[in-house]
């Protein structure tokens, strides 16, 4: 889970593990819902709408209105609305190849910050609320059952009672969910892990790192300060540091993870 004070890069993901922000922040520039940052976008909101987003061209050369669903009209979803507005100016022009190529990546930027705002209120993202995600550990380069065990012996004295999964979405999110089996109504944590690390590029104590980092989700709880949930407080960072190849590892997921992001926007082989 990635704490309210990560910042949104190029790629549309959040900086998992930058460092704290200062306790006095600048104050925020004052996002309205009703239209996107440079006015020309306009924003209407329905209730029925749960994951879909509508455009439509506003007269002959004029800018696009954009139909989100209600729950993204708070605060929190200005950057993500941003996106969606940015996607409505291209996808109403010519589809040329290259613009194609751009709404895609749009629509794919969007959803993933959709899911991290979700993801940072302690939700699961969307698509996987409600029933259960199908498990599936075994990746192409690694098997995280095998990862866990691990991380769960050498840190957990094998106390660590969960399941974990690869992401069953593409995009660069790892994050740690509570879900009820509904076959049995047993509830249980669930990690699920970025694609991007199942990688030939990725070294083993790099998803060890992430995997270690989502079990410490299970064990160090959301704390409350001024009203606010702290996800990465200090005792959580003290733990995380605690990780053999701590260093090595939160190298990797600057420099390399975001690359291999990118390239499964793009369909690559990993
Ligand atoms: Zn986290």
């Amino acid at each position: 889970m990635i704490d309210e004070n990560g910042q949104l890069d190029l790629f549309g993901q959040m900086d998992l593990f930058g460092a704290p922000a200062p306790d006095i922040a600048p104050a925020p520039p004052i996002r309205k819902s009703k239209c996107s940052a440079n006015g020309l976008v306009h924003f209407k909101y329905n209730s029925r709408l749960k994951r879909s987003i509508r455009c439509k061209a506003n007269f002959l050369f004029g800018h696009p209105e954009v139909l989100l669903p209600s729950y993204m009209e708070a605060p929190e979803f200005a950057d993500a609305r941003e996106l969606a507005a940015e996607w409505a100016e291209h996808a109403i022009r010519r589809k040329t190849q290259k613009n194609k190529a751009i709404i895609k990546d749009l629509v794919t930027r969007f959803w993933e910050a959709v899911d991290q705002v979700l993801v940072d209120k302690g939700k699961a993202p969307l698509e996987s609320t409600g029933r259960l995600p199908p498990i599936n550990p075994r990746g192409r380069y690694f098997n995280l059952n095998q990862v866990l065990e691990a991380i769960n012996h050498t840190y957990f004295d094998e106390q660590l009672k969960c399941r974990i999964t690869w992401s069953n979405r593409v995009g660069g999110l790892s994050f740690h969910s509570l879900r009820k089996d509904p076959i049995t109504g047993e509830e249980f944590h669930l990690i699920s892990i970025s694609r991007g690390y199942d990688a030939a590029n990725c070294p083993l104590y790099a998803v060890a790192g992430v995997v270690y980092h989502e079990c410490l989700h299970i064990v160090i709880p959301v704390e409350e300060k001024n009203g606010r949930r702290v996800v990465h407080g200090r005792i959580f960072r003290q733990r995380e540091r605690q990780y053999i190849y701590y260093d090595e590892w939160i190298r990797w997921h600057k420099e390399v993870l975001p690359k291999n992001i990118r390239a499964m926007h793009r369909h690559k082989d990993l």
